[in-house]
């Protein structure tokens, strides 16, 4: 279906059409399957003919979704996970070996660094972290055992820009990988292998599954690293996706285009208006025409999401008193959902990270994120006067 627009790939592509004759896709809710012979079986189990075996590595509702999502990224191959952690976890196990260096951006995910510095770190992978938007920095931080640079844009929460095409021909100037962790901008907004990158990973929990119901991610990149490395990986160890999270995240795919315009164009209003706002010190939002990197994001993305990071008078006691005052947004860490949602980083998301890490990364006491949902704009901007009223007290 390679000829076929985004619309169109995110409804249709991937659909094997059962001998029932369904319209939607079903969910096969079956762990394993029955094999016609013991030649067919052991031919199976050898690989010497494909078909089903084991739903920890072969589902047809999973495969849907990996085959949708794939060609909606515009990649050859993609392996669903059992949530976005997995999927990092996944690539990182399959690709790297002791004695080998990464570089990750220093703003990505709290878990991402978490998983890092705890385990990774533990069999002998070393890591340098570098600022996601400084090209000099992941430049000077190559060395000869280099296998993989990390990264998120925009990133999380604060929306810096990295120059994906820039940071590519770093990494395959040493014959290392790209990986770009597309969670926020999802394909409806940017496409990562158009301008260089090797994987992108996926949290399907966010704005893929799109209504906040069930946590999934997924990797895709070439036959190789993941139709046949990470896939291996995910078949020995099991960190897989559920057919009904799979279904779920098939008919978000449905809609994504949708929806992601319509965060990207409510966020953008609401950032312009909470610029203008009392008590509010700094709004990071890379739509507006003040973030320093607005015309590479504008270059690189065909919208600019649904996240705002913003940051409050009083620290903590006044991000805090926001909260508590709002009466819409909900408290809550997700993202990507069409009911908007708040938090404050510092204390949930980026809390288990060192006090350093955080400065590292930007993460404020008085920073908050709000997740942009689709409900009413009057209606969300007036629950933000009423956070903004207990800041100024
Ligand atoms: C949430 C998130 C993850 C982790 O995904 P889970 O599905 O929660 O495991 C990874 N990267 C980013 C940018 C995220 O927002």
């Amino acid at each position: 279906m390679s000829d076929y627009q985004l619309s169109t790939l995110a409804v249709r592509a991937g659909q094997v059409r059962t001998h029932e004759g369904e319209h939607a896709e079903p969910i096969f809710a079956t762990s394993s399957y029955v094999f016609r012979s013991a030649a067919e079986a052991a031919a199976r189990f050898n690989e010497t003919e494909k078909g089903n075996i084991y739903s920890r590595f072969t589902n047809p509702t999973v495969r849907c979704f990996e085959e949708r999502l794939a060609a909606m990224e515009g990649g050859e191959s993609c392996v669903g996970t059992a949530s976005g952690m997995a999927a990092i976890l996944a690539t990182f196990m399959a690709l790297l070996k002791s004695g080998d260096h990464i570089l990750c951006s220093d703003s990505v995910f709290g878990s991402t660094i978490g998983l890092i510095n705890r385990y990774l770190v533990k069999f002998g992978v070393e890591v340098t972290y570098v600022k996601p938007d400084d090209n000099n920095a992941w430049r000077n931080a190559m060395q000869d055992n280099t296998k993989l640079l990390f990264l998120e844009t925009p990133s999380n929460p604060l929306a810096v820009i990295a120059d994906i095409r820039a940071i590519a021909d770093i990494a395959h100037a040493n014959d290392a990988y790209l990986i770009v962790d597309n969670c926020f901008c999802t394909p409806a907004l940017q496409k990562p292998f158009e301008f260089g990158a090797d994987l992108i990973i996926h949290s399907a929990t966010k704005f893929l599954d799109g209504q906040g119901r069930c946590v999934g991610g997924a990797v895709v990149g070439s036959k190789q690293l993941v139709g046949t490395d990470i896939f291996n990986y995910i078949r020995s160890a099991g960190p897989s996706m559920s057919p009904f999270n799979a279904w779920v995240f098939l008919k978000g795919l449905e809609t994504l285009e949708l929806r992601m315009r319509a965060h990207s164009a409510a966020a953008l209003d609401l950032a312009r208006w909470m610029e203008r706002q009392p008590g509010i010190t700094q709004v990071y939002y890379a739509g507006l025409e003040s973030h320093p990197q607005h015309a590479l994001a504008a270059r690189q993305q065909s919208g600019f999401g649904g996240i705002i990071a913003f940051e409050v008078e009083r620290a903590r006691e006044g991000a805090w008193a926001f909260i508590d005052a709002t009466r819409l947004l909900s408290i809550t860490a997700n993202l990507g959902d069409t009911k908007s949602t708040i938090t404050h980083p510092a204390s949930t998301t980026h809390a288990r990270i060192t006090p350093a890490e955080r400065e590292r990364a930007g993460i404020s006491e008085g920073l908050l994120r709000i997740s942009v949902g689709l409900e009413d704009l009057g209606d969300l901007k007036t629950d933000i006067e009423r956070g903004l009223a207990a800041v100024r007290g």
